[in-house]
């Protein structure tokens, strides 16, 4: 197991240890093992083999699964953090007495039910520059048009019409129970939170795909990314009676009209004012034979959210009070870019910092808040491309995460000659290798793929435009953006390991 994944780095150092050393007498074993005990050279490490304690991987992982499966919008996921958090005494910045915060008093504040910020008082000064980890809440998935609902007059089939949110591959997206998720703003502004497709006995939608029996010529031949369009990805809402063509609208939809007013109180053109999607109905669910693979919607990227609030909240919890302020900011429309109000774009960051400040007694000077940002250091967390054995021609063997090696620690992202990256400094990165070397926190290196091979990025380059010291990390991952992604257990809990000792320990 250890030689197969690992031959990139064997083969090198092999190579190095033929020039350096006599020729060897005893054979092949006697090389390996004299190559391991080589001081100098790099080694992938397992976490399962520094992983003292495999029972709190498992209710980590136990937990993990709790969280994904109740939590499938950034909406929810936020929701669900916000009563975690009040149970574990944070408290909401704005109704937190005007004293100076205590040293390991906990707070909080929501962004539009859609972004928040954690943390935890640390013993220096908040001026001398806070340790966060910055990541996003949204996750790839298929939104509801404005106006969705339509009907076929010669099959009696009602649909709602789709408009994919992210950066999927639309295929992945068929022939999969689908849940119904979100808010609906009614004409009189109140709202109706509407979460269809989730319980055994709930009804659920699907994109219908074509029988393989008739889809030679519509179908077979088109590239991969139009095997389905976006404008095929019709969800089945219901199925009603056949009728002539006429220039009224199906009886389906009427009938769903009729249906969505009478369960929720809606009108079709509610649904103008709505963020409604369909996310994957299915629960998480244990991979492989031997249970150490977890298999869920929505890894990317409430993995890393899960790691950095949980230790966060843990750290509180056992009442332990952290060096410099801690810092979670969960983030959403990362997977499109980090756009609008509660995206990693916004000025709600700085907006925080200013009321940290003002928590502290501070006047809120902009020379301040810059400062304080300035001094600060971000571990941005998302999840990071893990080697496939199907297809790991993508990927440079060295340069390039193993799933169950390891939280991922990445230089820079982007596409090309980095382009869209945040490249971090020597100095940044070599801050973390110490932290986590010396407080044995498995991990290892990786680009997103080979040199122009593709690329990506996250929040990090948003992050780094204010001044801060920032390194992309994350949770190597399978099958990722698609319905059912793929992480180790193991990896989780070293994620929460790795969060753990950079809020409670990190400073420069
Ligand atoms: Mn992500
Ligand atoms: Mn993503």
């Amino acid at each position: 197991m250890y030689m197969m994944v690992s031959g990139g780095y064997l083969y090198h150092t092999f190579r190095r240890s033929a020039i350096m050393k006599s020729p060897l007498k005893n054979g092949v074993n006697k090389t390996v093992r004299r190559m391991v005990k080589d001081p100098y050279s790099w080694k992938r490490r397992w976490t399962a083999e520094r992983t003292g304690n495999k029972a709190e991987v498992e209710s980590i992982s136990r937990a993990y699964i709790d969280f994904l499966d109740r939590a499938r919008t950034e909406r929810e996921v936020v929701n669900y953090w916000v009563e975690k958090l009040r149970e574990a005494g944070f408290r909401e910045l704005l109704k937190v007495p005007k004293r100076k915060p205590r040293p390991g008093e906990g707070f909080f504040q929501v962004n539009r039910e859609r972004s928040l910020m954690a943390g935890i008082a640390g013993s220096h000064e908040l001026q001398e520059g806070f340790n966060m980890v910055a990541t996003h809440l949204d996750a790839p998935r298929i939104d509801l048009k404005p106006l969705p609902l339509d009907g076929d007059f010669e099959t009696g089939i009602g649909f709602m019409r789709t408009h994919y949110s992210g950066g999927i591959k639309k295929y992945h997206w068929v022939n999969i129970p689908l849940s119904l998720h979100g808010r609906v703003v009614r004409g009189d502004g109140s709202t109706i939170d509407l979460r269809i497709g989730d319980d055994d006995d709930d009804p659920v939608l699907l994109i219908p795909d074509l029988l393989p029996h008739l889809s030679k010529r519509v179908q077979d031949k088109r590239k991969i990314s139009e095997a389905i369009k976006g404008e095929e990805m019709l969800a089945l809402a219901g199925s009603g009676p056949i009728q002539e063509d006429t220039d009224e609208r199906p009886p389906i939809v009427n009938e769903l009209l009729d249906l969505l007013n009478r369960e929720y109180g809606i009108i079709e053109e509610d649904m103008i004012s709505s963020d409604l999607s369909l996310v994957p109905s299915w629960s998480p669910r244990e991979i492989g034979l031997d249970r150490g693979l977890i298999g869920a919607y929505g890894h990317d990227n409430r993995v890393s959210s899960f790691c950095a609030m949980h230790s966060l909240i843990d750290i509180r919890k056992a009442k332990k009070v952290p060096i410099r302020w801690a810092m979670v900011m969960n983030f959403d429309k990362e997977e499109i870019g980090s756009e609008g109000n509660t995206g990693a774009k916004s000025q709600y960051l700085e907006l925080a910092v200013y009321d940290l400040l003002e928590w502290k007694g501070c006047t809120g000077q902009r020379r301040e808040m810059i400062g304080t940002l300035s001094s600060s250091f971000a571990l941005c967390a998302d999840v990071k491309s893990g080697m496939n054995p199907t297809f790991k021609s993508v990927q440079d063997p060295t340069n390039s995460a193993r799933l169950g090696a390891g939280v991922t620690i990445t230089k820079y992202t982007g596409r090309g000659g980095k382009t869209g990256a945040n490249d971090a400094s020597a100095e940044i990165v070599g801050s973390i290798r110490k932290l986590f070397n010396s407080e044995k926190v498995v991990w290892q290196m990786q680009e997103t793929g080979r040199v122009d091979e593709g690329g990506g990025g996250t929040v990090a380059k948003f992050i780094a435009t204010r001044n801060i010291d920032v390194l992309d990390i994350g949770i190597p991952i399978l099958s990722m953006h698609s319905p059912f992604e793929v992480v180790s257990k193991m990896d989780v809990g070293m994620g929460y390991q790795a969060f753990s000792v950079f809020f409670e320990k990190f400073c420069r």
